[in-house]
């Protein structure tokens, strides 16, 4: 494809775009193939020769796009937001058209350069502490893949530091003999990603209880640790969550901060969603405690309009996080190593996108007062929802609404509940995922999409109440 075709498919293709998300209501909103259905549609081969760009773009319609769950449709309720905006894919265009691979500062200096800007940007609208940002010299920010990634990074970090301290007390001690002894703590609604990262890691993870509010506490973070020193075991990190992915509750990060200091282990707040709504004042109570937290993460790609990928992650020592993760063969080394970042030692892989340049272009175009507003106007839906939910009796909501997210039921038994999630979902009319909380089958409602407003909202406890009625009839003939 030369300049001249790239401009005139660029074209159709924005038409495409613009096309698709303009009429994405006319699409059901979840797909209704089964397993291994494309391979009936597309060759089991790679063509031997080029083929027309007209047939590529029939193929979508007709093999892809029958197996596309709609992220960004009005009805789509599940998981949390995929963060979608046009100044985002724009954004995301111009970093493929540079293709540029910024592991390294030379790599590609303005790379780096944007990244650690935007993290410090970000962090001050996050009101995160000083420390944390790449101007105070000892902490900064980089962007990750994923939230996973972020807590895994957070969990290496801590055990490369925790495993250093002891040997400097018991030199001949090996590393097995301390492994085997780490012991990390998160609740019981912790994303799985901490558990991964654990298995990953090495190291055993305790999964504690959370309060009446789902909360994880002080008192029960510090009891389990005092008990595993008893037992020989090491407590070295904790990993605490704002917005858990059940029911978005918070852990006391003042209290897990507190505690997390008198015990000398690591603290990793993983805030995937609820991080993006720190940047409303409103919700700034929920860091309360920040300053002892060693690392804090969140999603722009969740909530503040930028798409997948670019989760956050700040560190207050960026020391302790790069000697876990530096390797330094001649290949990656340029005359500005010792005074410049090298994004490489703060992550897994090597290769990075010019992920900074679609955050940069979304908070330009919406200035951070249109992200607070989409993020408010969500929180409002979620409130109208659960009051609609509230004002029928066959309903209860558990847990509070404090964001974007309601957790709600059909009063007895879970298969109810159950059963009412699986008729609205094959019924293509919403999507929505289920949760358990204290035993409870619930489901959750999202709100996900950019524009999603008071109809949206009508209609999707329209088919909610429908789908109730109709279930509880057959169960009464
Ligand atoms: N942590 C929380 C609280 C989440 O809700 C999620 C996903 O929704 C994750 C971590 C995992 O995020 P990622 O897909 O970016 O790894």
């Amino acid at each position: 494809m030369d300049a001249e075709a790239f401009r005139k498919r660029g074209r159709e293709v924005v038409d495409y775009i613009a096309d698709y998300m303009t009429n994405i209501r006319t699409r059901r909103v979840t797909p209704e193939v089964e397993p291994g259905y494309i391979r009936k549609l597309l060759p089991a081969t790679a063509p031997k020769k080029a083929e027309e760009w007209e047939q590529v773009m029939k193929d979508i319609e007709m093999a892809l796009m029958p197996g596309i769950t709609h992220w960004q449709h009005p009805n789509f309720h599940a998981y949390f937001p995929a963060g979608n905006s046009y100044p985002s894919i724009l954004g995301d265009m111009l970093s493929d058209a540079i293709g540029c691979i910024g592991f390294s500062w030379a790599a590609s200096p303005a790379c780096t350069e944007l990244e650690t800007l935007m993290l410090d940007w970000v962090g001050k609208m996050i009101g995160l502490p000083k420390q944390f940002l790449h101007t105070s010299g000892k902490g900064g920010g980089v962007i990750q893949g994923s939230a996973s990634e972020s807590v895994l990074v957070a969990l290496l970090s801590a055990r490369h530091h925790t495993i250093k301290l002891l040997k400097q007390s018991q030199p001949y001690i090996e590393d097995y003999q301390i492994l085997s002894r780490l012991v990390g703590y998160c609740s019981k609604l912790a994303h799985s990603c901490v558990e991964k990262a654990g298995i990953i890691g090495f190291v055993k993870m305790r999964h504690l209880d959370v309060d009446n509010k789902f909360a994880l506490r002080g008192h029960v973070l510090e009891d389990a640790i005092e008990e595993d020193k008893k037992l020989g075991l090491i407590p070295f990190f904790v990993c605490a969550t704002l917005g858990t992915t059940a029911c978005c509750s918070f852990d006391n990060i003042y209290e897990l901060g507190e505690v997390a200091k008198r015990q000398g282990v690591y603290l990793h707040v993983d805030a995937a969603y609820a991080g993006n709504a720190l940047i409303c004042q409103e919700f700034c109570y929920l860091n309360e405690g920040i300053e002892n937290v060693d690392s804090f993460s969140f999603n722009t790609n969740k909530w503040l309009q930028v798409n997948f990928d670019c989760s956050l992650m700040w560190v207050k020592n960026v020391d302790d996080l790069t000697k876990a993760l530096t390797v330094d063969p001649l290949y990656l080394q340029h005359k500005h190593g010792d005074k410049a970042i090298d994004l490489r030692h703060w992550g897994i892989p090597l290769s990075r996108r010019f992920r900074a340049l679609k955050l940069w272009i979304v908070i330009r175009i919406y200035g951070v007062e249109g992200l607070q507003k989409r993020i408010r106007e969500h929180c409002r839906l979620a409130k109208l929802f659960a009051t609609r939910v509230r004002a029928d009796e066959r309903f209860e909501i558990l847990g509070e609404v404090t964001m974007g997210l309601v957790c709600f039921r059909l009063l007895g038994p879970n298969s109810l509940t159950q059963r009412l999630l699986k008729n609205i979902n094959d019924s293509g009319q919403l999507h929505m995922v289920p949760a358990m909380l204290n035993e409870h089958y619930i489901i959750r409602f999202v709100l996900c999409t950019e524009h999603a407003n008071d109809m949206d909202i009508h209609f999707a406890w329209n088919v909610i109440t429908s789908a109730a009625s109709e279930l509880l009839n057959q169960r009464l003939s």
